[in-house]
């Protein structure tokens, strides 16, 4: 059976004040022997930099969080000796329990060697294999373009069990904390179709990265959105460029990735039509990433033409550094992201200043972005024809009309769309997106069909023009050619 509490026996001659936090008083205590317990019966998805209480590393195996009890600052409360006792109570002979960044290891109730990669035994070998394969090449990397990392690192992967639809579906999530990397996963993602495998060298590229750049929330100079940008972009920026030296099947390319993340940028900040200082200072972090990859990747190409070149340099300068500066490839983020809205026009002519081209993307599309072209169509189908209702299910990479549009009658309940105005809407997405723009021109009216059997294609009209459409970009370097065309 499953370990599902964890018990602190405190030895004082006095009710000790400690930093509980889920730790519960027992009512076993007695004056000179003080019993604390924990639920330790469930972990959660690790997030950005915190310290989780507990990480189950299999069904007898534990990691508890004790930094708040042993680190207190002894201002408001007691801490706890750091070399920690069991005294066991069946006599047995533990080895004093080994404190890993802070967390204390048992298995059955004894405390546990440490060792490099923890995981849980539920994680395939395989996996396990492919992960310690690419945080070793990862790490070799980075440590040619910025030295050592400060500490030993550490990883603890973990299975997150619980929640209602838990074993459906894949969901990882890692935290990078100084020499402790912890990785969350549900059981779903070792699935063979599970894009698990597959995203596994860029997740662990960025997590490892954060062994270098977290530093960066501590440069004070540097306002808290720029922080966040490097931070999150800066290692998104690194993963690239390690994934396009290591090659292999995961290699996609910088300039490919640098204009997803453009793309992303603009359409996630551009659509809502505020500066991106606000919305990060709102809360929308995941633009740290896409608008700080494309930033961090001008400040490299700044420095030199091969971002790869200048990994070294930028990083070293920017957590080495404690003044404001000019610093090597500094720009200013209004400058690279507009002042108040963030246009794809300002970012087009930044790349156009720093050699690269960035364009809309005409050839092949991937298929992310058909799909996503092909549910902003539909989006904007419906909502004309349905008066402003955006009922839209996009699971499965499927585009459906959501079964709750009752009243829109011309879109047929539950209907497929196969084609709007005789494009095919999976391989002319393009096509079938000006299709129904110069309809909205024209004030007239694109023909939507469906695959389900007895829906009747309908005609449906567009008012007027949608205000913001999303659009595939390219990036390419400016060559003599271009130049001088
Ligand atoms: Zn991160």
């Amino acid at each position: 059976m499953a370990t599902s509490k964890a018990t602190l026996r405190v030895a004082s001659e006095s009710v000790p004040m400690l930093d509980l936090q889920r730790w519960q008083a027992s009512d076993f205590s007695r004056p000179g022997d003080y019993v604390f317990t924990l639920d330790i019966s469930s972990t959660v998805l690790p997030k950005g930099r915190e310290y989780p209480m507990v990480i189950k590393l299999g069904p007898q195996t534990v990691a508890i969080n004790v930094r708040h009890l042993i680190n207190s600052d002894g201002s408001k409360f007691d801490r706890l000796c750091s070399s920690l006792n069991l005294g066991h109570p069946t006599g047995r002979k533990d080895p004093p329990v080994a404190l890993l960044q802070g967390y204390a290891l048992f298995v059955g109730g004894h405390a546990m060697p440490i060792a490099n990669v923890q995981a849980d035994q539920r994680v395939p070998q395989k996996v396990l294999k492919k992960y310690e394969g690419w945080l070793r090449r990862a790490q070799v990397f980075y440590r040619n373009a910025l030295g050592p990392e400060k500490i030993d690192l550490h990883s603890m992967i973990f299975l997150v069990e619980g929640g209602a639809d838990a074993r459906k579906g894949c969901e990882f999530n890692g935290s990078s904390l100084p020499g402790l990397l912890l990785i969350g996963v549900r059981e779903g993602c070792f699935s063979a179709s599970a894009r698990f495998a597959e995203e596994l060298p860029r997740f662990i590229a960025h997590e490892a990265f954060h062994q270098w750049n977290q530093d960066i929330e501590k440069v004070r100079y540097l306002a808290p959105e720029t922080r966040m940008m490097l931070l999150e972009g800066g290692a998104q920026m690194a993963a690239s460029l390690f994934l396009a030296e290591a090659g292999g099947r995961e290699q996609r390319g910088t300039a490919h990735d640098v204009a997803a993340a453009a793309e992303s940028c603009v359409d996630q900040a551009g659509g809502q039509r505020r500066s991106l200082k606000l919305l990060l200072a709102e809360g929308e972090h995941q633009l740290a990433y896409s608008c700080g990859m494309v930033y961090t990747f001008l400040r490299l190409v700044r420095i030199n033409q091969d971002p790869a070149i200048a990994l070294g340099p930028l990083w070293t300068y920017l957590l080495q550094s404690a003044v404001s500066s000019p610093a090597p490839g500094d720009v200013a983020l209004n400058e690279v992201f507009g002042g108040e809205i963030l246009l794809k026009d300002n970012l087009v002519e930044i790349f156009a200043q720093n050699g690269y081209m960035l364009h809309a993307e005409t050839g092949d599309l991937s298929r992310g972005q058909q799909f996503r072209v092909a549910v902003e169509l539909m989006r904007e189908v419906s909502r004309n024809d349905c008066r402003g209702k955006y009922g839209l299910f996009t699971g499965g990479g499927e585009v459906v009309i959501d079964p709750e549009i009752k009243g829109c009658r011309s879109l047929r309940v539950g209907g497929t769309p196969i084609s709007v105005n005789g494009f095919n809407l999976r391989n002319q997405v393009m096509l079938a997106r000006s299709a129904w723009l110069s309809a909205c021109q024209s004030k007239g009216n694109v023909r939507v069909d469906y695959s389900s059997d007895h829906a009747a294609p309908s005609m449906v009209s567009c008012r007027s023009p949608p205000a913001y459409l999303y659009s595939p970009l390219r990036l390419s370097p400016i060559t003599y050619g271009d130049a001088h065309e």
